[in-house]
């Protein structure tokens, strides 16, 4: 009997053939094992009836760890008489369209961490790999992935790599990786007159570390800044980089040191060590001075290539692992841009990096895990779709932005890229946009932007489309609908809310009711309109939100606090007098803002998001004492309900007053919500935005949503902020276009 079987998913550059080659040998069976043109693997398996469904069974449930089997297809076919097993070339025709099967790049695997531990060739050596594990999309400059189209083939391999690579029955076949301390990348340590070299640079760096030092260190898609958690060499670092509260990333050895400094529920455990490795934000155990000041969580990863785990066999403390950047500019990935950072030390190696890649952040919200960035471990994975797109280009905002390419069932979005207000920001776009277009072999019928006529994506967009059409998508209207379109549905409510998007009537939105069908919207609902005394001024500076919100009600209190404003009285006379010609805002951030500036939470934002973060952590420990009932007005929600309920009771609990602020926004929008998903007969409510990330907002909203028998649904494949607008802003294109 044989059974011919196609199997589609990521299932090329992972160690899939290897795999198959070894279970249809263990299961006596002949045949053979093909990669595909599209991405998947054919498989013929001739042999006893018994022993093929214990092949398929195999095949399913032990898989390489980095393989996505996304379907199946098994037929029953007279035998062919093979003789052997072997594993076939892929025709070259075929690799020409390897698209889908790029892997992201992915920790290091069990048996390369024993490796390090006992092999010969490979004990101690960092840039330990196999077909499992190993860096992927940040080496490689093209398709189809080989070798020689990475940034490995500077390295010959030796000859017992050679026969590793070769042999079909060990897990370094055809590992594009492939290196041991002989022929591999080197690694090397300097810094202050020294220079150390291979094993000896890693346990020089580890001595450093431990003695307080500040130490760069490359990792898979750019360099780190590390030094251990502690007081003094925190703030070492924080000094070397000006951020005086932005919270840091930690590395710890495993998950008995994660819990040692946070609480680690089970499902979170299972996220930690997932291939990926992405930072988990997780509640804060024990604190550890300036590491994340006021704020109730740690982003905690745990390590993910072979240089991380030798490093924790000298350091059995938390190291920070953050990324090296200078203010506003993309993470370093060369050797000579990292001098420039001024670190202490340097632990570098000579294998380059081709495409920067930050750390992916996740946070747990009840039982659903979130991105608040997705990238390194994660991309260029697609997101499957449930319609057939028109090549489709969208560009994001001009925050944490991502570009994004639609391509028949797929959305591939890019890395991380950042904040465009910087000219390196702006060429890393362009590069990683050309990078994707050359690995999609993508030829876009259209571009999508933001509504913004100044973002930098905007006119970008504009510059690029040439003839093709440009569609300038609303930004809440793209948010609703990067929510609707992950989640597979065609029409629903939504509630956006964020920081900032530009409103159809030139106001700055973020606080929205949306309805939506994907290609059309109507805003049914917005938080009330307030100015924003100074415009940006006003998101730096919440106490001048609050003025705009209450305006000379709060002028004693704001006198008071003068110290918060660069220029003192002068400058509050001025907020005061520049209100009326402020622009408006219907932010759902900015009113975050202002109730921790009320509360003397926070008085400058230092770090995106940083007044509402610690809003959230305050509140977390708080209880419902205000009771406030929404109060909506014509679709518009009054926030100012919630200062005034404050300031009548200044003397409750800081913790009480937060959280009955929180519960007041969900609240109202929930119920603004359901009052216009009922008006327009639909059952389905989403929530986006990057106030979403608000714990207590997103799960208040759920429970009430659900408890009025509606659907609630939110992004879970990608950011729920402005990092996954681009697809938002893509999948409306496209149906504009179809029409
Ligand atoms: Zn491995
Ligand atoms: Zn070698
Ligand atoms: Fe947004």
């Amino acid at each position: 009997m044989l059974a011919k079987i196609i199997v589609r998913g990521v299932v090329q550059g992972v160690g899939f053939r290897p795999f198959v080659y070894r279970i249809a040998k263990s299961c006596e069976l002949r045949g053979y094992v093909l990669n595909l043109g599209h991405g998947g693997v054919e498989i013929e398996v001739e042999g006893d009836k018994r022993r093929i469904d214990e092949f398929i069974f195999l095949l399913r449930e032990k898989k390489p760890p980095m393989a996505k089997i996304e379907t199946i297809e098994i037929r029953y076919e007279k035998g062919k008489n093979y003789k052997d097993f072997e594993i076939k070339k892929s025709r070259e025709k075929d690799k020409s369209h390897l698209s889908s099967s790029l892997p992201p790049d992915i920790a290091i695997c069990e048996d390369c961490i024993s490796d390090i531990e006992r092999d010969e060739r490979r004990k101690n050596y960092f840039f330990t790999t196999c077909t499992n594990c190993g860096p992927r999309f940040t080496i490689t400059r093209k398709l189809p992935y080989d070798r020689k189209n990475t940034t490995m083939n500077e390295f010959e391999m030796c000859k017992d790599c050679k026969k590793e690579y070769e042999n079909p029955a060990d897990r370094r076949y055809h590992a594009q990786t492939n290196a041991c301390k002989k022929c591999g990348p080197k690694i090397f340590f300097k810094g202050k007159g020294i220079f150390k070299e291979g094993e000896k640079a890693i346990w020089e760096a580890c001595k450093m570390l431990l003695d307080g030092r500040i130490v760069a260190i490359k990792g898979l898609g750019g360099y780190h800044l590390s030094c251990i958690a502690e007081e003094n060499a925190v703030l070492r670092l924080r000094k070397l980089l000006g951020r005086n509260e932005k919270p840091f990333a930690l590395m710890v050895k495993d998950e008995k040191m994660a819990r040692e400094i946070c609480h680690l529920k089970k499902e979170e455990e299972k996220i930690l060590k997932s291939y990926a490795r992405p930072i988990l934000l997780l509640e804060k155990k024990k604190e550890l001075p300036y590491v994340a000041p006021k704020l109730h969580n740690y982003g905690v990863m745990l390590p993910y290539t072979g240089l991380h785990y030798l490093i924790f066999k000298k350091i059995n403390k938390p190291l920070i692992m953050t990324s090296a950047n200078l203010p506003g500019k993309p993470i370093i990935k060369d050797d000579n841009e990292i001098l420039k950072i001024g670190a202490d030390f340097i632990l570098y190696y000579n294998r380059k990096i081709y495409q920067r890649s930050d750390d992916s952040i996740i946070k747990l919200i009840g039982k659903k895990a979130v991105f608040i960035r997705r990238s390194r471990g994660y991309v260029p994975l697609p997101i499957n779709l449930n319609f057939k797109s028109t090549n489709i280009m969208a560009l994001g905002a001009e925050e944490n932005v991502t570009a994004c390419f639609l391509k028949d069932k797929h959305a591939f979005l890019t890395q991380h890229i950042g904040n465009l207000n910087h000219y390196e920001t702006f060429e890393f776009l362009k590069e990683a946009i050309e990078h994707f277009s050359k690995i999609l072999k993508f030829v876009p019928d259209a571009i999508a932007c933001d509504m913004h006529p100044n973002f930098i994506t905007t006119r970008y967009a504009e510059e690029m489309a040439k003839d093709l059409p440009v569609f300038r998508i609303q930004h809440h209207h793209a948010h609703v609908a990067k929510a609707m379109a992950e989640n597979g549905i065609e029409e629903a409510t939504g509630i956006a809310i964020d920081g900032f998007g530009y409103g159809e009537d030139k106001n700055a939105w973020g606080g929205e009711i949306i309805y939506s069908t994907i290609e059309e919207y109507e805003r049914v609902g917005h938080l009330r309109y307030y100015p924003m005394p100074g415009g940006d001024l006003a998101t730096k500076y919440p106490l001048r939100m609050l003025c705009g919100i209450l305006g000379k009600e709060i002028e004693d209190f704001v006198y008071e606090r003068r110290k918060f404003f660069p220029y003192g009285e002068r400058e509050i006379d001025l907020v005061f007098r520049q209100m009326k010609n402020s622009i408006k805002t219907s932010s759902c951030g900015r009113v975050l803002d202002a109730i921790s500036a009320l509360l003397d939470i926070c008085h400058l934002m230092s770090y995106e998001g940083e007044p509402a973060m610690k809003l959230e952590s305050i509140a977390r420990n708080g209880k419902d004492v205000l009771k406030i009932e929404p109060v909506i007005k014509n679709g518009v929600i009054e926030t100012k309900e919630i200062f005034l309920n404050i300031l009548e009771n200044m003397k409750k609990r800081k913790e009480d007053l937060a959280y009955s602020a929180e519960q007041y926004i969900a609240d109202s929008l929930a119920t603004l919500a359901i009052e216009k998903a009922n008006e327009k007969g639909t059952k389905n409510i989403v929530l986006a935005g990057g106030c979403a990330y608000n714990e207590h907002i997103l799960t208040e909203i759920e429970k009430k949503v659900k408890k009025e028998g509606y659907k609630f649904f939110i992004n879970s494949m990608l950011p729920c902020g402005d990092g996954g607008i681009s697809f938002g802003q893509a999948v409306i294109a496209n149906k504009i276009l179809k029409n």
